[in-house]
């Protein structure tokens, strides 16, 4: 299948996780990607974050995958970052038909006890990152008139959740995003949908609190966290989502077989939204 053949796509946080996955799928369906990630640490992240060498990966990958690659390191709290990126890609490619606003972190301190810097990280990748990069692709895809735009929000884009407001809250933003975005770019034939994510199997929830309050173990393991993740699913034998689940999802939007769909929430969840109280 080539559903995005001829076509490029530019991909934030791509060097691991959900945006690898993006990254391979739209490769074997003909893209060319532009990938972007940091190198390593970000300070109030209690995980790891991808490197250089994660980076280097996605683009092997991709090469393998026989497609044009352009990786960088670049932070999406930097609009000049960003921009060099883009420019990177045009440079090498001449067009960019589809962006993955993907970037994001994840900070789950009780929000009483959170600072100010620590609620202004999460917020500035997970939201402000967003917009950079729909911002610094806007002008080059409303000269085309063309073009697909896909935001990574979350089921916590939608719910509440006791333990990572400041996600929350970014994640709650970036639909505000995704909407205010197709309204203004639909005249430009532009189409602007967000990716709504139900737990995916990821190091994002490698932060031990996450676990910790997930599964209601001290300690709690990865195996813990796919078993607790089992009980959220209306969709019998449900882990936390693989990454290529949503990778599947965000072709469809990416791809002509969605060209009359925008401002849509995506909720990608196994049905997790549909089961009741749940506050985790
Ligand atoms: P992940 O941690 O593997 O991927 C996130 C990527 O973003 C990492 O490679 C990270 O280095 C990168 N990143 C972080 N800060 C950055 C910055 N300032 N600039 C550039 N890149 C940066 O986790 P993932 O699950 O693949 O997350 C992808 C997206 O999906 C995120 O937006 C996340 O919030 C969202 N999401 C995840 C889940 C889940 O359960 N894993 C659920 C819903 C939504």
């Amino acid at each position: 299948m080539n559903r995005l053949d001829g076509k490029t796509a530019f991909i934030t946080g791509g060097a691991r996780g959900q945006g690898r996955a993006i990254a391979e799928k739209f490769a074997r369906e003909g893209a060319n990607i532009i990938v972007c990630d940091i190198d390593g640490p970000i300070e109030h992240i209690h995980y790891p974050l991808a490197t250089a060498a994660d980076l280097k990966e996605t683009e092997a990958s991709v090469e393998r995958l026989g497609r044009g690659v352009v990786a960088e390191i670049a932070d999406v709290r930097d609009q000049e970052q960003i921009d060099r990126v883009v420019a990177a890609g045009l440079d090498k490619f001449g067009h960019i038909d589809v962006v993955v606003a993907n970037a994001g972190v994840l900070d789950n301190k009780p929000f009483w006890e959170m600072t100010d810097s620590e609620w202004k990280v999460v917020t500035d990748i997970c939201l402000n990152g967003v917009w950079r990069t729909v911002k610094a692709v806007a002008p080059h895809m409303m000269e085309r008139m063309r073009g697909s735009v896909i935001l990574t929000s979350s089921t916590n884009g939608q719910e509440g959740d006791a333990g990572n407001m400041s996600y929350v809250a970014a994640k709650h933003g970036v639909i505000g995003v995704m909407k205010s975005a197709a309204l203004a770019l639909g005249q430009y034939n532009i189409r602007v949908n967000a990716l709504l994510p139900g737990p995916v199997d990821t190091i994002i929830n490698d932060n031990p609190g996450t676990r910790d309050r997930i599964t209601g173990k001290a300690g709690a393991t990865r195996e813990d966290y796919l078993a607790a993740c089992r009980n959220w699913h209306v969709l019998r034998g449900r882990s936390a989502l693989a990454p290529e689940a949503v990778a599947d999802g965000a072709i469809w939007l990416a791809s002509d077989e969605s060209r009359h769909v925008t401002g849509l929430e995506m909720l990608i969840d196994a049905g997790h939204r549909l089961l009741p109280g749940l506050n985790f």
